[in-house]
């Protein structure tokens, strides 16, 4: 844990929740570990068909790991159903919004709604998927015993067919959006074949399995996430990103850290990069590249501040109201500190794509060993770059 460069009083913290707030949940899921290491019994879950094995059946899918996630809270009953969202007194009735017919269960809404079976209906012209009769039954655990039944090839398609239909269900409720059965079997054909071809190419899943695909998300999505660029700050702002090469080698734990602040028309008011040793986390570098980002803001700008990373859980840290208890605290605060030597500050994750010059600085701070700080300009290796970012914003 970091300790702050000032003096403040000592927290109390809960170090089992990111947090470091007390939650039921952690709670309960610390009891259910020490329970099963006193017993020695040491399943993946407490829950009475969750052995190892069975849970195989999920992890050996052969899909993306996002789709591998979406099963595993599917099992767990982790979707945003009525169901689910009416039990945390979310939502004052369980009814499924597309039907109206019944109650939104997991199930219903992957299997039993309208949506759900038409498109199954469709698929099954194309795809060899489970029988009608083996998809009745939605008692608890379905979704694992019908996984656990089915072949891998066959477990596979399933879920990817439940992870789209849940995508169309949640146009349908939160856009009021018709997907059409069509559009559906197009994504859902195409996306097979690039995974198919993804298998036979040396393609790398890691990077929270936000791999693309080459025909991913289909038609319009996949035209606005290559437009993704970076935005200019409006009138009276300036814009601050950070990012950082935090792919640390355990001997070295060597990072890197990047900022670029510019103004409204996109002209650059500095660059900063800064080599890391000993980092302990690639939070904790985050967290770090944010603060100098904003350090250098209070020198620099007299306007109000945008800061954007792409680390969208520090963002979120940095917007939490009241004291943070996190292992990060300290820094938290610090940030805190600096935000109050500026007119107005706001935060905001932006995509990757969206963070290209500031990405490179880091890179070039870890690659090069080297720390510096350019008023006014930009290193020449990224000139092109920053040039590139603005092109594409007043186009
Ligand atoms: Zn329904």
């Amino acid at each position: 844990m970091k300790i702050g460069n000032t003096n403040g009083p000592d927290r109390l913290a809960w170090h089992y929740e990111k947090t470091g707030i007390f939650t039921v949940r952690s709670a309960y899921r610390l009891a259910v570990r020490i329970k099963e290491a006193s017993t020695g019994l040491m399943t993946c879950s407490s829950r009475p068909m969750g052995g190892r094995s069975a849970w195989n059946s999920v992890w050996h899918l052969d899909v993306p790991p996002k789709v591998r996630i979406f099963i595993w809270r599917v099992i767990n009953g982790g979707l945003a159903t009525k169901v689910n969202k009416w039990k945390r007194k979310l939502e004052v009735v369980n009814l499924c919004e597309v039907c109206g017919r019944e109650a939104e269960t997991e199930h219903h809404a992957l299997i039993v709604c309208n949506h759900a079976s038409t498109l199954r209906k469709a698929m099954k012209k194309f795809w060899k998927l489970p029988t009608e009769e083996r998809l009745r039954d939605g008692d608890t655990e379905w979704l694992l015993r019908l996984l656990i039944s089915l072949d891998k090839e066959q477990g596979s398609l399933l879920a990817l067919l439940l992870w789209r239909t849940w995508q169309v269900r949640n146009e349908i409720t939160h856009h009021e959006k018709v997907c059409t059965i069509e559009g559906s079997i197009n994504f859902l054909k195409s996306y097979m074949e690039s995974l198919y071809i993804a298998k036979q190419l040396p393609i790398d899943w890691s990077g929270n399995g936000k791999q693309k695909m080459a025909s991913e998300g289909g038609g319009r999505r996949t035209d606005a996430r290559h437009k993704l660029t970076w935005i200019p700050p409006s009138s009276g702002w300036a814009k601050v990103n950070v990012d950082v090469d935090g792919a640390f080698s355990s001997d070295t734990r060597r990072g890197g850290v990047g900022v670029i602040i510019r103004d409204k028309r996109g002209a650059v008011i500095l660059t900063a990069w800064r080599v890391i040793f000993q980092a302990a986390s690639a939070e904790e570098v985050e967290t770090l590249a944010c603060t100098e980002g904003l350090n250098m803001a209070t020198e620099w700008v007299r306007d109000r501040v945008v800061l954007e990373s792409d680390c969208s859980e520090l963002v979120r840290a940095l917007e939490r109201k009241g004291t943070p208890r996190s292992n990060l605290c300290f820094q938290l605060d610090e940030i805190r500190r600096l935000c109050n030597r500026l007119p107005g500050v706001e935060f905001r994750a932006i995509r990757r794509e969206q963070n290209c010059v500031a990405h490179e600085l880091a890179q070039l701070a870890k690659r090069t060993t080297h720390t510096a700080m350019w008023r006014a300009r930009s290193p020449c290796c990224i000139e092109q770059l920053v040039a590139q970012e603005c092109n594409l914003c007043s186009e």
